[in-house]
């Protein structure tokens, strides 16, 4: 029996990992649904070294927890972020740190809506990045990176997805990834992308 553990305790992108992860031949299990209680601190300055620390301390507890079991434990985490490049790249790895940790989405949303107030299309450039850090039963290590490009919109738009969704407008879509539907978004995403790569690589 294989256990996957995806090291998040955000509930949005734990239903997007669910539903790109889709079919795998593993158990799919939040941190919290394994009981697993993992906080450690993102000292990485990548998203890719964040992902890896996310992952590994996942991963040593979830062994001690279910390796006698006799089960494969496979550890996965997702670090991600928003990339505005007028803000050289800021929020990037702070993206859930931003403005503080509790602070509201509307009010981190707005804080760069008001940044980016009167600067032309062809500045207002950014992107979501996603690593996924995945570790495998053996203590194998691998790390996925990818990007979506769009630009920071001009209001907040759409209720779909989570956090800064409703400011990043997609433009092949006309549209922010908050008014995008959870499939639509899913076959673009940084996210989406990433975790597709792991998905054909490691459990096919
Ligand atoms: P992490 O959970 O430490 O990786 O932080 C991710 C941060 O980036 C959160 O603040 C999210 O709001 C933001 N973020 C990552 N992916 C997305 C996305 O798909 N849409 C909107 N915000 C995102």
């Amino acid at each position: 029996m294989k256990k996957l553990i995806f090291a998040t305790s955000n509930k949005n992108k734990m239903i997007e990992v669910r539903a790109i992860l889709e079919g795998i031949d593993a158990e799919i299990l939040s941190m919290k649904e394994a009981g697993i209680e993992s906080d450690p601190e993102e000292t990485g300055t990548t998203f890719a070294e964040n992902a890896l620390i996310k992952a590994r301390a996942v991963a040593k507890e979830a062994k001690e927890k279910f390796g006698a079991e006799n089960c494969e434990v496979i550890a996965l985490a997702d670090d991600s972020g928003l990339e505005v490049d007028y803000l050289n790249k800021e929020p990037g790895i702070y993206s859930a740190r931003f403005l503080g940790h509790d602070t509201s989405y509307d009010i981190k949303n707005n804080y760069i809506l008001d940044k980016l107030k009167g600067v032309p299309e062809e500045k207002r450039s950014a992107r979501f990045v996603c690593s996924i850090a995945i570790i495998l039963d053996d203590g194998t290590e691998d790390v996925v990176t990818r990007t979506i490009e769009g630009r920071i919109g001009h209001e907040i738009k759409g209720e779909n997805g989570f956090g800064y969704d409703p400011i990043f407008f997609v433009p092949e879509y006309g549209v922010t990834s908050a008014e995008l539907t959870p499939e639509q978004k899913n076959a673009i995403s940084h996210r989406g992308k990433a975790l597709s790569i792991i998905k054909e690589k490691y459990f096919k």
